[in-house]
């Protein structure tokens, strides 16, 4: 059983828990998905934690009463060695954990560095990054959760497995300082490198959870599986 802690900040959230279910199901791993409220859910127990996308100056205050963030970011300096996917505002908070905090990523990163919102746009890219493939499994519809939420229909695109392409959303999106980028490129469109691993931590300026693309996701419960 693979503990999946979520930070319920605020943003995409409900996406990544249904790409989880997905990606368990695709590689036969059993999950839980923890949702993350409050500092005294983020424990030992977790295997890997999820920081979705959203509006990060958002993320920092909504956490503020919780200690939220703090609290994953011990956890994460406590175990180096369980994965972690941050996406998009998930990406800056790990390059830019704030003062007094060492970034978890060594790729600085700008907020809203194409644009404003209407500047979003997608684009077709490249990644190196070695995925576990999954089953084919017939994926259920998303339920509504327990606020009446009903995730995006995530997964109706169709994904050629063993390529290197992905499709990749940006929205608002952050960019990483491409002359001072220290770790592993792993997604680019052209030149611009828009994923990067460092270590077990993996950061995308892109939205994975909105499309079908459950790779990294799987990365993400393989790293913490064979971690166990
Ligand atoms: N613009 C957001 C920020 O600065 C990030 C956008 C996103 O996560 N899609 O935090």
């Amino acid at each position: 059983m693979v503990r999946v802690g979520l930070a319920m900040l605020q943003g995409a959230r409900h996406e990544h828990a249904e790409a989880l279910r997905a990606a368990s199901q695709q590689l036969q791993i059993e999950i839980q998905v923890v949702e993350l409220r409050s500092s005294l859910e983020v424990d030992e127990s977790l295997d890997c934690i999820i920081l979705p996308g959203g509006e990060s100056t958002a993320m920092r205050k909504a956490s503020q009463s919780e200690s939220l963030l703090s609290a994953l970011f011990s956890w994460m300096e406590q175990h180096p060695q369980r994965p972690v996917l941050g996406t998009c505002a998930g990406a800056i908070l790990l390059a830019n954990p704030g003062e007094n905090q060492t970034p978890f990523l060594r790729a600085p990163i700008s907020r809203n560095a194409w644009g404003r919102q209407r500047d979003s746009f997608e684009a077709e890219g490249e990644i190196s990054l070695d995925t576990p493939s999954g089953e084919r499994v017939s994926l259920d519809t998303a339920q509504r959760d327990k606020f009446n939420h009903q995730p995006l229909p995530v997964g109706t695109q169709t994904v050629e497995e063993n390529s290197t392409r992905f499709h990749g959303v940006f929205i608002r999106a952050p960019r990483f300082d491409q002359s001072n980028i220290e770790c592993t490129p792993i997604a680019s469109f052209g030149d611009e490198v828009v994923g990067v691993l460092d270590g077990q931590r993996l950061a995308l300026t892109f939205h994975p959870e909105l499309t079908g693309d459950y790779r990294f996701h799987r990365w993400l419960l393989d790293k913490a599986h064979s971690a166990q």
